[in-house]
């Protein structure tokens, strides 16, 4: 399959390895310095676009690649308040899209554990819940998106949880019954570790997703550009997972 790659940061690098290992070419990179590549011919030529940049940009992106029937995967985030607008564009174009906010097949299978068993502790009262997320120094925000996520999916299955109360693990704060306290570290350069741990007084469950670096985010996305390849329409991780 001929890729096109617009965004040559560390995602960008990290899916051409994966592409190029899978039996795929890049055709064109794309990236702050060479706009202009968006209209050479390589570019035009690729069978999917795979998008990694930033907020302030995607949304351009989408629109140019749905104008020149071009399918388009992308995972930059924070330009969702636009969604309805790049959904508007897609479907007068006729055009094909993958978002998601979280590529790695692990973590959406790991969501997917933890969905269920919060499910079973419906019966079990005796167990409480918690959730610890540990990164690298270097990320800012906390808790991290993927732990909201997870949290918001324990949330949505546990019905004596109402709400999420994230904290530095050095603090000790007071987590009222209905609250599912998130415990976040920084240390230095662990790629991201969730773990989820039930506990009641006489034994506790944990589970737990550790990343080993971005290649979970980069195979999963280009496991999207390959799924997305021949269709038209608006797909998520859920679309090509099947459950
Ligand atoms: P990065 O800063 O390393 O790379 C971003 C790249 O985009 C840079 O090379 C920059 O020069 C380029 N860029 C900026 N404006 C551009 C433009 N107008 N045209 C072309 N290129 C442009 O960031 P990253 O770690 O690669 O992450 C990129 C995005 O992906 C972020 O929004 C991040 O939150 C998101 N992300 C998503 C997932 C996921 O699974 N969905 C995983 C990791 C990162």
């Amino acid at each position: 399959m001929k890729i096109a790659l617009i965004g040559y940061g560390k995602m960008g690098h990290e899916i051409e390895k994966i592409a190029l290992q899978r039996g795929h070419s890049i055709v064109s990179i794309v990236d702050r310095d060479n706009p202009e590549a968006l209209a050479s011919e390589a570019f035009l030529s690729a069978d999917v676009v795979i998008e990694f940049t930033t907020p302030d940009t995607a949304v351009q992106h989408y629109t140019y690649c749905f104008e020149h029937g071009l399918p388009i995967v992308s995972g930059t985030t924070g330009w969702l308040a636009r969604r309805e607008e790049v959904e508007r564009v897609r479907k007068t174009c006729d055009g094909a899209f993958f978002y998601a906010s979280n590529f790695s097949v692990g973590v959406y299978i790991f969501d997917l554990v933890s969905r269920h068993l919060a499910r079973l502790m419906n019966a079990h009262d005796t167990y409480d819940v918690r959730m610890e997320e540990v990164h690298h120094i270097h990320k800012k925000d906390h808790p991290s998106g993927t732990a909201l996520s997870l949290a918001e999916g324990i949330l949505s299955e546990l019905e004596r949880k109402a709400t999420i109360v994230p904290f530095l693990d050095s603090e000790t704060p007071a987590i009222p019954a209905d609250g599912l306290g998130i415990a976040c570290s920084r240390e230095a350069e662990v790629p991201g570790i969730h773990r989820i741990r039930y506990e009641s007084d006489i034994d506790s469950i944990s589970i737990e997703h550790s990343a080993k670096g971005r290649q979970g985010f980069a195979f999963g996305a280009v496991l999207a550009a390959e799924y997305l390849k021949g269709k038209k329409g608006t797909f998520g991780m859920k679309d090509m997972m099947g459950v």
